[in-house]
């Protein structure tokens, strides 16, 4: 009886604090380091939405509005977590984990190229190809035009210089540029990429707001940066999450907050089978915003933003 009683006291304590490695008790949550990659043969998700609704970049140019400081009505924290990730072995375990980490933050110096341990393999995303129709601001009076497809790339381009330097594990997902939307073509090459690690997925691009046609500019009003996720996923949510907190802190752009919808979701946030998360930073039909977004230190705050948001998931695993 008090030997059982002890018992459960010291499950009550692994549970709390998340260490020993003792199979025998089931934790009612799985610990989050353990991520996919899921069973290939297991989409992510909603399998009931059919390929030809997948025009969905136009919620791009969904008008949202949200005060500042207010949360999305579409923000659930407590959305449970889809039975099929729940159901999936871990296939990287990653045995003393939680030692290892403590050992890394007590020696916590400068990481160095060779000293980092990846931890994941980082798929970035720039969103849209030359050739993809719309995607570009109106035309400034002094012929001056800015390019989706040029922006995310440079973005990506930064990202990618300094996760070199530090060592972090990267696979840029679509390096060409004269190219179409070609979202199939970027889900089937995160997906079938192969690696060692736990893969997520970072979808970079800027936002459009509704306007009268392409050649307008939208409302000033409508501007800021936001974070989506697959809607129903607890990782998806947490990474968007730390995206989101760097990307206001480094820019100071308005906070449009996190982002998910059960309904007409981003091609490349339902049919990837890792976590995955878009970025939208900042709108470019804004004709005050995407002044901004020409200009070569935003570029650099919002590539830093989401370097910063790599290591700390990273360092932390998503927590
Ligand atoms: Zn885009």
């Amino acid at each position: 009886m008090l030997t059982k009683f002890f018992q459960a006291i010291g499950s009550f304590f692994r549970a709390l604090f998340g260490g020993g490695s003792d199979k025998t008790s089931t934790p009612t949550r799985k610990p989050v380091t353990n991520l996919e990659p899921a069973d290939p043969m297991q989409p992510q998700d909603g399998s009931e939405i059919k390929p030809d609704t997948i025009v969905v970049i136009a919620s791009e140019t969904e008008p949202v509005h949200i005060e500042p400081g207010e949360q999305d009505i579409e923000f659930d924290p407590d959305t449970p977590e889809p039975p099929v990730e729940e159901d999936v072995e871990p296939a990287i375990p990653e045995p003393e984990m939680g030692e290892r980490e403590k050992a890394e933050e007590e020696s916590e110096t400068e990481p160095t190229p060779t000293g980092h341990e990846q931890r994941f393999l980082w798929c970035l995303d720039n969103g849209h190809g030359k050739q993809t129709k719309g995607k570009r601001s109106p035309v400034f009076d002094d012929d001056k035009q800015f390019f989706e497809y040029e922006f995310n790339r440079d973005i990506v381009k930064r990202i990618i210089e300094q996760l070199e330097e530090k060592g972090v594990a990267y696979f840029n997902v679509v390096p060409e540029v004269d190219i179409d939307n070609f979202l199939e073509g970027r889900v089937n090459r995160a997906n079938s990429k192969k690696s060692t690690l736990p893969k997520i997925f970072v979808s970079v691009h800027a936002n459009a707001a509704p306007a009268r046609s392409s050649k307008d500019w939208a409302a000033d009003s409508i501007r800021g940066i936001e974070t989506w996720y697959y809607h129903n996923s607890k990782k998806g949510q947490k990474v968007a999450s730390v995206f989101q907190k760097h990307l206001i802190e480094e820019t100071g752009f308005k906070n449009r907050h996190l982002k998910s919808r059960p309904n007409s979701q981003f091609y490349v946030l339902r049919k990837t089978r890792m976590t995955a998360v878009l970025t939208e930073n900042g709108f470019y039909n804004n004709k005050l915003e995407v002044l901004e977004l020409m200009k070569d230190e935003v570029r650099q705050q919002i590539a830093d933003a989401h370097v910063k948001a790599i290591m700390e998931i990273e360092e932390n695993g998503i927590v």
